[in-house]
């Protein structure tokens, strides 16, 4: 498909960006990715005012009105997409001199893409993770390109055969390397609070009204690591993956190691509402 760069339509090899982007330099950069289900953008305004909200974090100027809304459509019927994952990214742009600070406000580097996805209508079979602790920046609600800390807990989480690392900074989960976990504990769903160490998912956002149209008790408290042996149900979410049940933490058991009851009422919720989305 075509990528996106600068104001152009490109074959993939044909994108190019000067050694001199800050992006390249400094990962002076923010991204945001957005799942599109069968070519229309799923909670698509949502995710475009996180993008604003990461650009305005970071001082980097916003594009006019309508300019991200028209990226969307554009790469959708460019590419002709039914199921994807559209992938923004904007950086603070290239200038010759390598200087923390910039010496003007320079023109931002856009690039868009979108690439395939895989819609789940099942419920995914329960996963593995593994905790370690946070080791990121604290300023995690900024989704920033620099994810050296994320890379690295992912890589350890692999090597452990788990699909995430469970994240905790003093002692309470914050979330994972790309997803962020809700915790079932007598029938209470428990997930950390959005503040400065969690990226806001939108999926996060999205399972929370579920939950309250479900009338199930819902609590943005972390939970902490002397409460994991006595979780009911664990899950994460993220835009991929949507809901993922969790068996195993570390040897630690979830519930039977099964999808839990919560957790399932959510993932059948979730696919309802994808298919009033797509009605
Ligand atoms: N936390 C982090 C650190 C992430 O990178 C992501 C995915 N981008 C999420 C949570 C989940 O966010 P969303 O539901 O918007 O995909």
């Amino acid at each position: 498909g075509l990528v996106y760069l600068n104001g152009e339509w490109l074959a993939p090899e044909e994108a190019k960006v000067s050694v001199f982007d800050r992006g390249f330099l400094f990962a002076d950069g923010i991204y945001e990715v957005i799942p599109v289900y069968q070519g229309r953008p799923f909670l698509v305004e949502h995710h475009l005012a996180r993008l604003h909200r990461s650009l305005a974090a970071i001082n980097i100027p916003d594009q006019p009105e309508g300019f991200w809304q028209d990226l969307t459509n554009q790469l959708i019927t460019r590419n002709q997409v039914t199921d994807g994952l559209i992938y923004f990214q904007v950086t603070r742009g290239a200038e010759t001199k390598r200087s923390h600070l910039p010496q003007t406000v320079l023109t931002p580097t856009v690039f868009a893409n979108v690439s395939p996805l895989q819609l789940h209508w099942d419920t995914p079979a329960p996963a593995n993770v593994v905790l370690y602790e946070d080791i990121r920046w604290l300023r995690c609600d900024i989704k920033s390109i620099s994810l050296l800390g994320n890379i690295m807990l992912k890589q350890f989480a692999e090597q452990r055969g788990a699909i995430e690392p469970l994240l905790h900074r003093d002692g309470s989960i914050t979330e994972g390397a790309s997803s962020n976990y809700f915790a079932v504990k007598d029938g209470v769903l428990y997930t950390a609070p959005a503040d400065h160490l969690i990226l806001p998912g939108i999926t996060r956002m999205w399972v929370l009204q579920l939950a309250a149209q479900l009338n199930l008790p819902v609590r943005e408290e972390a939970f902490t690591i002397r409460e994991l042996a006595q979780l009911d149900e664990l899950f994460l979410t993220s835009s991929s993956r949507e809901i993922q049940p969790i068996a195993k933490i570390d040897d630690i058991i979830i519930g039977n190691g099964r999808c839990g009851p919560l957790t399932q009422k959510l993932v059948e919720a979730f696919h309802e509402s994808k298919r009033a989305h797509l009605a």
